[in-house]
């Protein structure tokens, strides 16, 4: 597996969080509504209630735009 190949273009965006492989309790930043969404979605994840990304998927990690609350597992 090619490993030395990493992504060079790192944002430092306060909101965006990386975090492999876990269930994460998130809020939604528009309508409040508390959501779990697993970090290595395959596609966006949207909040239920409003519609709105909660994460963006980007090749099998999450960029979580929203504020997690914590991480489950
Ligand atoms: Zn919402």
């Amino acid at each position: 597996m090619p490993e030395g190949q990493k992504n060079s273009r790192y944002k430092r965006q306060s909101k965006v969080k990386i975090i492999t492989g876990k269930f994460i309790k998130v809020k939604c930043e528009k309508c409040n509504n508390e959501q779990n969404i697993y970090s290595n979605a395959a596609m966006d994840v949207k909040c239920l209630v409003c519609g709105e990304v909660l994460s963006t998927s980007t090749g099998g990690i999450s960029d979580i735009n929203v504020k997690i609350l914590s991480v489950l597992n």
